[in-house]
């Protein structure tokens, strides 16, 4: 039986977790807080004391924390992945961090004997509980195959996009889209309010035209209810967001509208909604429009 480390049990690692146990893998798993990694006992995974501990006898190591620190630390430290680890072991990526940094950590664990992957995913918190997530990968055609068993039982659409670093900058185009997308559902609500239209009705329609998006399947209701439990957080849509411009600067290509994105995202964090829903850019557009105290 392969045995599957997970490293960071998050809204996203956790229900991850629980499928690789599901799908019959033995599951160890660490977390910062350890009443997630309690959680994933009661699952039928292993819990572990720390990172030396969870890696140790491990065939396959996947992380999935929150940012390139985050991922630069588990990975390189003393008592990290890299150096506890077996040698031979694949180590898969599946956080969304800086294509660079990426490209850096696959020649280091290349160094130390390990075979890696960037395997960053899409789909939300109910593709990571559905097991039907948008997996893009990095790195070589042995080392994609070697990780696909693993990836196929947490997504549905596994796809091989190129060498290491690739999955990260395909995950920060795919970030891009879901942000300006947000951004005009959220600003199609605002306006479809202020002009006293019934917005349920007008989302129904619009979802069966050229508008149609998954954002308006997912995150529609939720904006016209003004809930925002997350979900994906602004402050990592932002992290996102960053990384996306500087690509697209490093690359001399030009996202005017990304860019605005990327400030609105800015202001709803500076506005303190961190840590709520990315739908809550809808809370900016608000602010914009004098619309806050309806
Ligand atoms: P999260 O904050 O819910 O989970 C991250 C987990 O990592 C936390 O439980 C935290 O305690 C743990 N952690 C942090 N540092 C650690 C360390 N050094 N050792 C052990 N555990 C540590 O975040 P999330 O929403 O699960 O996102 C994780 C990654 O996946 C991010 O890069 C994010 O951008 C990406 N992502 C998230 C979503 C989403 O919808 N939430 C979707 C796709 C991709």
């Amino acid at each position: 039986m392969t045995a599957v480390t997970v490293i960071g049990l998050g809204i996203m690692g956790g229900p991850m977790a629980a499928n690789l146990v599901k799908a019959g893998f033995d599951v160890t798993g660490f977390n910062r807080s350890k009443a997630k990694v309690d959680q994933l006992v009661e699952q039928g995974g292993r819990g572990a004391t720390g990172i030396a501990d969870a890696v140790r006898e491990a065939d396959v190591v996947i992380t999935m924390l929150p940012d390139s620190p985050d991922v630069e630390d588990v990975v390189l430290g003393a008592d990290g992945i890299l150096a506890h680890a077996p040698t031979g072991s694949l180590w898969i990526d599946a956080s969304t961090i800086r294509p660079d940094v990426s490209v850096r950590l696959a020649e280091a664990a290349a160094a130390q004997g390990l075979r890696a992957v960037d395997a960053p995913v899409s789909g939300g918190e109910s593709g990571a509980i559905e097991a039907s997530l948008s997996i893009m990968v990095g790195g070589g055609a042995a080392e994609f195959e070697a990780a696909r068993p693993v990836l196929e039982a947490v997504g549905s659409t596994v796809v091989h996009v190129g060498p290491a670093g690739s999955g990260q900058t395909v995950k920060a185009a795919n970030q891009l889209i879901v942000a300006g997308t947000i951004e005009l559902v959220a600003e199609a609500i605002v306006f479809l309010e202020a002009h006293g239209v019934d917005t349920e009705a007008a989302v129904k329609v619009l979802a069966g035209g050229l508008a149609g998006n998954r954002i308006l399947d997912r995150k529609a209701a939720g904006m016209r209810a003004r809930t925002f439990q997350p979900g994906f957080r602004i402050d990592l849509h932002h992290k996102d967001m960053g990384i996306v411009t500087a690509a697209a600067r490093e690359a001399g290509v030009a996202i005017p509208l990304g860019a605005a994105a990327a400030q609105l995202m800015g202001a709803a964090r500076a506005q303190g909604h961190g840590n709520l829903d990315h739908s809550a850019l809808l809370l900016i557009v608000e602010q914009l429009s004098g619309r806050t105290n309806r």
